[in-house]
């Protein structure tokens, strides 16, 4: 009998203890869902479609660079930069916020584009990443003494017409800051409505002692920033590649967003996102690209978990760089 009760009581401590593990410490401790969903909440309901050259486009884009320079952003110090970039015959910008921009050599990236398709309100598509990005930029703000490396946080324009922002700001670094670029967090469609979503992680190459290599379907690349995702996902959530059928899987070799930028240049990149998987397949949610790509009906603690696993793997990899 008492045998029995102390088999219940580890039992008991046991739980106790797990629960708290999946308590998040500092960096992904500071997300906040309420804004997560507010800032989703802004792009798709207040502003709406905002396709490429559109005035909604423009609009965006000023709405964050001014909520940037709430946060202590300022074109004045290059902690905010603009990029203006031609598709398809009109003007659009990329807008990169820079935090601990003293810091020189390795520097890390977030990306999150912020254009939609004609009619979509896009919220999945790509309003939630984007408030996911905005609130990487509160947490670290300008100066971060928790973050050793500097980190630039990319709204990149025009992605919906072929990564076309992406590419821009790409192109636009040096040889130099290419090789130190140490990896790209890229989020498209990273919140979810749909119960059958996991949380995927994406990539097309990894850097290895070889030099740069392609993955592909059988052989997804597992990178610097898919490793630091996992790992922080794993530590968050307890989830391991051998629990079949968990919210979690190994990375997935897909482009179809901006980290096709990044791995192009041979830089190691992944989309943090959520997928319904089909067999071998991940599925698209029915709402992409659709005027129902709306907030409605969104589970933001799905938005959460990616901006947690955001930041956790910004720190993991960080430490591993500095
Ligand atoms: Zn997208």
């Amino acid at each position: 009998m008492l045998r029995g009760w102390r088999i219940a009581l580890c039992a008991l401590v046991f739980v106790l203890l797990s629960a708290c593990s999946a308590q998040p410490t500092g960096l992904a401790a500071q997300v906040d869902v309420q804004r997560l969903e507010a800032d989703t909440r802004y792009l798709s309901q207040t502003i709406g479609p905002r396709p490429v050259g559109s005035e909604a486009e423009r609009v965006t884009a000023d709405w964050l660079a001014e909520r940037l320079r709430e946060l202590g952003f300022r074109e004045e110090d290059n902690t905010l930069q603009w990029q203006s970039l031609e598709v398809n015959g009109t003007t659009c910008r990329n807008l990169t916020a820079v935090c601990n921009a003293a810091l020189t050599e390795e520097f890390l990236v977030i990306v999150a584009h912020y254009d939609t398709v004609p009619d979509a309100p896009g919220a999945r598509d790509n309003g939630g990443s984007v408030a996911a990005a905005l609130e990487a930029a509160r947490i670290l703000g300008p100066l971060c003494e928790a973050m050793p490396v500097q980190v630039r946080i990319l709204f990149a324009a025009a992605e919906e017409t072929g990564f076309h922002g992406s590419a821009a700001w790409v192109q636009a670094l040096s040889e130099e800051e290419r090789a130190w670029c140490a990896g790209a967090f890229n989020m498209d469609i990273s919140v979810t409505s749909d119960p059958e979503a996991i949380f995927v992680v994406r990539t097309l190459g990894a850097r290895t002692e070889n030099g740069y290599v392609q993955g592909d379907a059988i052989a997804p690349a597992h990178n610097a920033v898919s490793r630091a995702a996992e790992r922080a996902y794993q530590t968050l959530y307890g989830a391991t590649d051998a629990d079949n059928g968990t919210e979690y899987r190994a990375p997935r070799h897909y482009g179809e967003s901006d980290q096709v930028s990044f791995n192009a240049a041979g830089i190691d990149a992944a989309n943090l996102c959520w997928r319904r998987p089909d067999g071998d397949f991940d599925l698209l949610p029915v709402e992409y690209h659709k005027p129902t790509d709306t907030a409605d009906e969104l589970d933001f603690s799905t938005l959460e978990t990616t901006a947690r696993c955001l930041m956790l793997g910004l720190e993991l990899l960080a430490a591993e760089l500095s």
